[in-house]
């Protein structure tokens, strides 16, 4: 499976720019979610890479295939670039079953592929399983009815399950009734002497036309696998939509047409046909939507399990911050074109570079508490909620000038590079400008209108994730409850401390008055620190 590599890709109409120089490596078999606000340029990535959008200018890399280069002139089509879509509204045809709705595809790829004897492969596979025929019994057994009379749906499904074969292959075996034999091993011999002798007929005619058949009977001619431009026989196109359809467990279903299935099954459908074509990459644009909450959880765990059981490689667009985290080996997270993050779901969530990416990730939303900072023997002296004081002591060494230094370096090459994009006469000047992300806040009273005041180095802010915050008798910050939610597993409360609010996540269903004085501490070595000028990741530590 091939990695996928976007070096320096832009894509705006007119000055509008949708995304703004992304490099990104999405790693082989990996599965990354594209995350961010609505409009931040997620599906215009995914177009991109998958062929369906022109980048403005850029390189992608599919494997080790360049599929779209602005300066070298190159852009293959999407359906040279070996990837499956599945999108928002999959619809289905309504007027084919499931198995025509999967096969339909499949039926109309024409490429250049080995030729085969698949009457020879055929035949040698059922040999092999004919030899074993008291096994074909039992599966026989097992699809007895109440009146002991064989349901033919289900033997023939259990034969196509248990040995990967096509219908036609299981109708085949079916037909040799070895259940109802009077001497089964005398069938089993003369249908292993039926299929060597038409296995004996391909290898003649193969030599007739100068070849031979190899172990996988495919024609080979002086020492090379003879290729061919043809379609897929019916055999191969039965045997992936059987693969498919044991893998999103639809099986059972098709001979139904869609408006017989539930929203779920539709989708497993929608899936089935993506998968059939075995795509290298598979993309995904909120596939899920659609569906109510229970079976979206359900089809997110299918989704991990499809993921591991194919070994492709799936880029997944999502706005749906829980969905990118449970799902992803990486997240991609992008605000206004501009990626903010690329990273393992867990690093995003603990050690966010920034104030919006901390805030995008975790439900309820981090606290973010304005504090006027001072070092202080290698830690540094706070004061929050106007009045406490308190102590951030960082997990690494932090010597705060010196990271400010580096702060406002990054900030000034950026500035650097804006300068000199704007000097090149190609350049179109991005109208959609970033704003800098403005941390929230959360206050009593949001209603009055603070005024611009100026941030100085020592002006900090202190990310609190709400499972950090512990109500306890022992606690040292003094506050009252301001609301309070339980959910059943876990309770939801914000308090107030003073004029702002906190918002904390406490284990199991506790039952809070409101106006009820509680104390709290804020646990763990997770805290973070940002930069209040520019946003910045600083580091974690602990705050006492
Ligand atoms: P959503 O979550 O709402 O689907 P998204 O992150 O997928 O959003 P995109 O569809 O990638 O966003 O769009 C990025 C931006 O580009 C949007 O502001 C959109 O309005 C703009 N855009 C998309 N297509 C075009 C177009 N053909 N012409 C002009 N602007 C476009």
């Amino acid at each position: 499976m091939p990695e996928i590599i976007l070096t320096d890709v832009t894509k705006r109409w007119g000055n509008f720019y949708a995304v703004e120089h992304l490099d990104l490596k999405i790693e082989n078999n990996a599965f990354v979610t594209l995350l961010g606000p609505s409009g931040c340029g997620k599906t215009t990535t995914l177009r991109m890479i998958a062929g369906l959008e022109t980048p403005t200018s850029g390189r992608i890399v599919i494997g080790d295939r360049v599929v779209f280069d602005s300066e070298m002139g190159i852009n293959i089509p999407p359906n040279k670039r070996k990837v499956g879509f599945l999108f928002q509204n999959y619809a289905l045809w309504p007027n084919m079953t499931v198995y025509q709705n999967i096969s339909f595809g499949l039926t109309n790829i024409k490429d250049i592929m080995p030729k085969v004897s698949f009457e020879a492969r055929v035949a040698a596979r059922i040999i092999e399983i004919v030899k074993d025929w008291k096994k074909i019994v039992d599966i026989a057994k097992d699809c007895l009815d109440k009146k002991g009379q064989i349901n033919k749906d289900k033997y023939h499904l259990k034969l196509i399950d248990t040995y990967t074969v096509s219908l036609m292959t299981a109708k085949k075996l079916a037909s040799y009734c070895f259940d109802t034999a009077d001497n089964p091993q005398e069938k089993a011999d003369q249908a292993v002497a039926e299929m060597e002798k038409i296995i004996a007929a391909e290898n003649a005619a193969a030599e007739k036309s100068g070849c031979s058949l190899n172990e996988n009977y495919e024609y080979v001619k002086n020492g090379e696998v003879v290729q061919e431009k043809r379609k897929l026989s019916k055999e191969e196109v039965d045997l992936s939509v059987r693969r498919v359809s044991r893998i999103v467990k639809i099986g059972m279903f098709m001979d139904r047409y869609p408006a017989e299935l539930s929203g779920g099954q539709q989708q497993r459908v929608a899936i089935a046909r993506t998968l059939a074509p075995e795509p290298s990459v598979l993309f995904m644009d909120e596939p899920l939507s659609n569906l109510d909450a229970k079976l979206r959880l359900e089809m997110r765990s299918e989704l991990q399990r499809l993921h591991l059981d194919t070994g492709s490689t799936f880029v997944y667009v999502t706005h749906d911050q829980m969905e990118a985290m449970t799902l992803a080996t990486s997240i991609c997270l992008i605000d206004n074109g501009v990626l903010q993050q690329y990273d393992a779901p867990l690093t995003v969530y603990n050690r966010p570079n920034n104030t919006f990416v901390a805030d995008f990730v975790g439900n309820p939303s981090i606290n973010f508490v304005e504090a006027s900072c001072k070092a202080k023997e290698g830690a540094l002296e706070c004061k929050i909620f106007d009045n406490y004081k308190v102590i951030f002591t960082p997990n690494e060494k932090l010597d705060l000038s010196e990271w400010q230094a580096k702060d406002r370096e990054l900030d000034e090459e950026k500035e650097r590079r804006r300068k000199e994009q704007l000097a090149d006469k190609h350049n179109v000047e991005k109208g959609n400008k970033d704003v800098r992300f403005k941390c929230h806040i959360a206050k009593v009273d949001e209603s009055e209108i603070e005024e611009e005041r100026e941030i100085t180095d020592n002006d900090l802010i202190i990310g609190i994730r709400p499972e950090a915050v512990k109500i306890s008798t022992k606690g040292t910050l003094e506050g009252e409850i301001y609301s309070a939610m339980p959910t059943g597993m876990e309770t939801t409360v914000r308090v107030r401390i003073g004029d702002y609010l906190i918002t904390g996540v406490i284990f199991g269903g506790i039952t809070y008055k409101l106006g009820q004085k509680v104390k709290l501490n804020i646990d763990g070595d997770g805290i973070m620190l940002f930069s209040q000028r520019s946003g910045r990741f600083i580091t974690t530590g602990t705050l006492k």
